[in-house]
């Protein structure tokens, strides 16, 4: 046991408006704007936000709704995938199976059956052959997810997708702001691949709200026009033209994004900053695996794997008592939670099962200071060691 020391815990994620104080009073003095301005919902901040997000993402066309979940839902029904936007009850969707659940829950809500890919040998993100092997003749949609910030599955498959005349859904809730290079040496941003593409600005992703937001991006503007009727109750002019919901963003959560996009590449180049320091620090720790690098990654989670799950709780145990904080993204595939293991068609995933059980985030965001990426960095060796041993204790033996 080390000796407890006078250092800080160091939280697994803090708002980077809390310790900077000069975007605190921007922030502050925009929403006393909108407050006096009287119009809360999709009004002038709301476009203002989507004409800069449509700016950074090629000139795509932009819809501002209220969350992540609710954009990739919204994205399949404007394709027409599912019943939600006039598909067929047995529209299938491909997905990875090791992601955040509101992947398999938005497919369901537009409508159409989610199909699980299990992950490649190697990294956190599913091979094309695998989305070959699961494509049947319902196959409608990929549903693309840039799990932790990494966005190098993009290119082939959205050459995949054209090639087979499927739908390519980008979820770059984790990935916003990455970037990939194809075969042919395009470089693009996430978002800029596919059909559509799926926002979220929760809290904690590289582009964070002070609440709950989303946006979609799409490459064909009347998907784009049928995705801003169903946010809004079908609404246009004066009429209900579909049936919809209520996906709308408040003007309040607009005006804060949109200051935060401003700072967005500073944010994203701090965030590449300390991945480096992590890689570079860590290489050739036994049992430990880091993330794989690529060109253009956003790094939204920085995500270790360990040989087995002792190992890894035994690591998250032992950083805890360092006072860093971990997570575990995700404790379970998709195909073994309660709601949707009887929709799965039985495909073996052992490699999402695998990572389910290894896997742990460290913490990696702008707020990090010198001091915490140093400590964090000295401070891993020495827990995964204290790890390896307890992991190798059998329970009840004498340490
Ligand atoms: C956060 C997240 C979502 C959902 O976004 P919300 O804004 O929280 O609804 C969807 N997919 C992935 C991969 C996410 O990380």
């Amino acid at each position: 046991m080390t000796p407890a020391t006078a250092t800080a815990a160091i939280p697994f994620f803090r708002s980077p408006v809390r310790d900077d104080p000069e975007m605190l009073a921007h922030m502050t003095r925009a929403c006393a704007d909108v407050l006096r301005s009287g119009v809360y919902v999709l009004g002038p901040q709301v476009h203002a936000f989507e004409a800069s997000l449509s700016a950074m993402h090629d000139g795509r066309e932009v819809v501002a709704v209220n969350s992540g979940s609710d954009a990739l839902c919204l994205a399949l029904a404007a394709l027409g995938v599912g019943t939600l936007g006039g598909g067929g009850a047995d529209d299938e969707v491909i997905l990875p199976a090791y992601t955040f659940v509101a992947c398999a829950e938005a497919v369901l809500a537009a409508g159409a059956r989610p199909v699980f890919v299990d992950c490649a040998a190697s990294g956190f993100l599913p091979s094309l052959e695998a989305h070959h092997a699961a494509r049947g003749e319902r196959t409608r949609a990929v549903l693309a997810v840039g799990l932790f910030g990494d966005a190098s599955a993009l290119p082939a498959l959205a050459a995949y997708c054209r090639q087979q005349g499927l739908w390519l859904v980008e979820d770059i809730a984790q990935c916003f702001g990455a970037s990939s290079t194809a075969t042919d040496g395009t470089t693009r941003l996430a978002g800029t691949w596919g059909d559509a593409a799926a926002m979220s600005f929760y809290p904690t992703k590289t582009l964070g709200a002070a609440g709950d937001a989303g946006a979609l991006a799409f490459a064909d503007a009347r998907h784009a026009r049928q995705a801003r009727l169903l946010r809004n109750h079908g609404h246009e002019g004066n009429e209900h033209l579909c049936l919809g919901r209520n996906s709308r963003m408040d003007e309040l959560q607009a005006a804060l994004l949109h200051l935060a996009l401003a700072a967005f590449p500073q944010a994203l180049a701090r965030r590449r900053e300390i991945a480096a320091r992590y890689l570079a620090a860590w290489t050739a720790l036994p049992g430990l695996t880091l993330p794989h690098d690529h060109a253009g990654h956003a790094w939204n989670y920085f995500v270790v794997t360990l040989g087995a799950r002792a190992q890894r709780d035994a690591l998250a145990d032992a950083l805890a008592r360092e006072g860093v904080a971990t997570r575990v993204y995700y404790p379970a595939p998709l195909q073994h939670h309660r709601a949707l293991a009887p929709l799965h068609d039985g495909r073996a995933l052992p490699r999402s099962e695998h990572l389910a059980q290894c896997s742990l985030a460290l913490p990696l965001y702008p707020a990090l200071n010198d001091d915490d990426i140093n400590r964090i960095i000295d401070v891993l060796p020495v827990a995964l060691g204290h790890a390896t041993r307890a992991a190798a204790t059998p329970a009840g033996a004498a340490p």
